[in-house]
């Protein structure tokens, strides 16, 4: 008991610090739970004081007038015991029930904190597995164990007492087993055997990750025909935890678990020796009825040795899950936080600036950007250009903080974003990206997200605006259709045109577009083009294009290059200077002609 409590003071007062004033039922439950132990201990101390009786009038047993008495007494304590351990555990669920609810909070609170960027490299269902799974996961603990574990210390008081009271021998003999049992359990966890579970239990959830992740990709494997090379991820997290699993439980547990089973179960092995071993000088010593009647209750005693073992055993099991719960609660209750300034200041313009901003994701050996520099006046358009990989949504991500810059600086409106309050700087600006995801909800709360008080007059101008009209048409509900439920989907290109009224009824003076038509088709494109038109007039705008002919008519083109500026210059500038850009617009042309060809030629 003790080691368990010196082993891991952390992880369990961690988790009781989050049922913040709730924490008074834990430890009460925890009290009243050892009440109820040594109370469920007394009906074996008067079935010692029946045998005791029974024995002394022997053979005359009507003499025995006070057996009834012990009888209720019996029958007292042991419900009595049930009603307070059940009072306990009333206690402690509340608790428990109190911290799972707080650590979802505090975890939800937190990662607001979080910058967006967090969450492209973080699997929305991964964390909330983490968050949620592990804050469910503590109730164990919390509700049953840490009473338990108090209770079974309490008895094991209790049970040291008694041995003294009655027969030290016989007493020795039951408790060797208990102790014989919990040393075996211990060599199971601990020592380098931890690392061994750790690595079984780590084994186990990446084989059940790799499942979710085989049956999400079932799809793709089916339309690529793939097969045993698609199953390679699960089949060797499966061999690995069935490796790891069969290492832990024959290299480690199999001798002390045996052990521990035989020592729980057979309290009678130490008991029946010691007897035998103390009846002759029992006998001698005229004795008999005293040494009988002790063997009595130390015989039915033996029968709460294994009650309370099991009951160690199952709390040392909820103590290693709460453990490995806390672990996963904790990568979310320690993510990194958005710094936010104390002292806020006002951006001056529209204007953006990049300043030898170099950046690089966690993990990764290259900057994603290095040392990159370069300007947008207020109302300009600015293109970003390059090779895939080169570093385009990086610098776009940079500026709403998505992620914050390993070092230089970026300037809105002449102001380090670090130093822009977060929603002044959301309201600043707007962004269009590549894969925009529309909620389960109607067009028009969609639209709406981007400015929860805009009227639905204000709306329906932003999704005319953003020429989402034939889309409206066709739904049933026009824009009061919930997306996403009743076979209404839009298309790729729709969404973007749904994604682009959005952004136009932000009405946000800076935007960032990334590469926004990329995957339209023509009849979307050309509309989707329509709505940008109206979007970024007047306004500053930063967007990456596939399509060169859509940068064409920007104020300066900046090329990105494996996270290098390569060339920056207008169009006219950069189409015959013979660098990179040149050559992207070539190849552009050839492809576009190559297309305008086969139409003509009716391919
Ligand atoms: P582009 O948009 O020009 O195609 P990106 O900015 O997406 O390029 O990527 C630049 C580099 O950063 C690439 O090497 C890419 O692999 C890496 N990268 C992009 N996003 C992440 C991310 N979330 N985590 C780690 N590396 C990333
Ligand atoms: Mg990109």
């Amino acid at each position: 008991m003790k080691e368990k409590k010196t082993k891991q003071p952390n992880e369990v007062s961690v988790l009781i610090g989050y049922a913040g004033k709730y924490k008074v039922l834990t430890f009460f439950g925890m009290f009243l739970s050892a009440v109820a132990m040594v109370m469920g201990m007394i009906p074996y101390f008067c079935i010692w004081l029946a045998a005791r009786d029974l024995i002394s009038v022997a053979p005359d047993w009507t003499e025995a007038t006070q057996i009834a008495k012990y009888g209720w007494m019996a029958f007292g304590f042991s419900f009595g015991g049930i009603i307070v351990y059940f009072a306990a555990l009333m206690c402690t669920h509340l608790s428990a029930f109190r911290t799972a609810a707080n650590i979802r909070k505090q975890g939800v609170a937190h990662l607001m904190k979080t910058p967006l960027g967090f969450f492209d490299n973080n699997a929305s269902g991964l964390l909330r597995n983490r968050l949620d799974g592990g804050a469910g996961e503590t109730e164990t603990l919390l509700a049953h164990n840490l009473a338990d574990i108090v209770g079974t210390a309490a008895m094991f008081i209790a049970m040291i007492v008694l041995m003294f009271v009655f027969d030290w021998r016989m007493g020795l003999a039951c408790l060797l087993a208990a102790v014989i049992s919990v040393l075996a359990m211990f060599s199971m966890m601990g020592g380098k055997n931890a690392k061994l579970m750790m690595e079984y239990q780590q084994a186990q959830d990446a084989m059940s990750k790799a499942g979710t992740e085989y049956v999400r990709g079932i799809p793709v494997v089916k339309v690529f025909q793939q097969t045993v090379y698609s199953f390679k991820a699960f089949k060797a997290a499966i061999e690995d935890y069935s490796a790891k699993a069969e290492r832990y439980t024959r290299g480690v547990c199999r001798v002390p678990q045996s052990v521990n089973l035989t020592a729980t179960e057979g309290v009678f092995i130490f008991l029946v020796p010691a007897v035998l071993l103390i009846a002759p000088s029992a006998l001698s010593a005229g004795n008999f009825a005293g040494f009988i009647t002790n063997f009595a209750f130390y015989a039915v005693f033996s029968a709460i040795v294994s009650t309370a073992l099991a009951r160690i055993m199952f709390a040392s099991a909820g103590t290693i899950l709460a453990k490995n719960a806390l672990a996963r609660i904790n990568t979310v209750m320690n993510a990194p936080t958005l710094e936010i300034t104390d002292d806020p200041q006002t951006p001056k313009d529209n204007g953006v600036e990049f300043k030898d901003v170099t950046f690089t994701y966690d993990g990764a050996e290259l900057p994603a950007l290095d040392h990159v520099s370069f300007k947008v006046l207020p109302g300009q358009t600015v293109a970003l250009v390059g090779p895939s990989g080169g570093g385009k949504t990086t610098a776009a991500s940079l500026i709403p903080r998505f992620w914050d810059v390993s070092s230089g600086q970026i300037l809105v409106g002449g102001v380090n974003v670090k130093d822009i309050d977060p929603h002044v700087l959301m309201d600043k600006v707007a962004f269009v990206f590549q894969n925009t995801r529309l909620f389960k909800t109607s067009i028009l709360e969609n639209v709406r997200a981007a400015r929860p008080d805009a009227s639905r007059e204000e709306v329906l101008s932003a999704l005319h605006a953003a020429q989402c009209d034939d889309i409206i048409e066709k739904l049933p509900n026009g824009i009061d259709t919930l997306i996403g439920s009743e076979g209404t989907y839009l298309s790729g290109g729709e969404q973007q045109r749904v994604a682009l009224a959005r952004a136009i009824l932000k009405d946000a003076p800076i935007i960032v577009l990334d590469e926004a038509t990329a995957f339209a088709d023509p009849e979307n494109e050309a509309l989707i083009q329509k709505a940008l038109k109206t979007l970024t007039r007047g306004r500053t705008v930063i967007m990456i294009a596939h399509r060169l002919s859509t940068v064409v008519g920007a104020d300066k083109i900046v090329v990105l290059d494996q996270g290098h500026i390569v060339e920056t210059g207008t169009h006219d500038e950069l189409s015959c200077a013979g660098g990179l850009y040149e050559r992207m617009w070539k190849e552009y042309n050839q492809a576009v002609q190559w297309k305008i060809a086969s139409v003509k030629e009716g391919v």
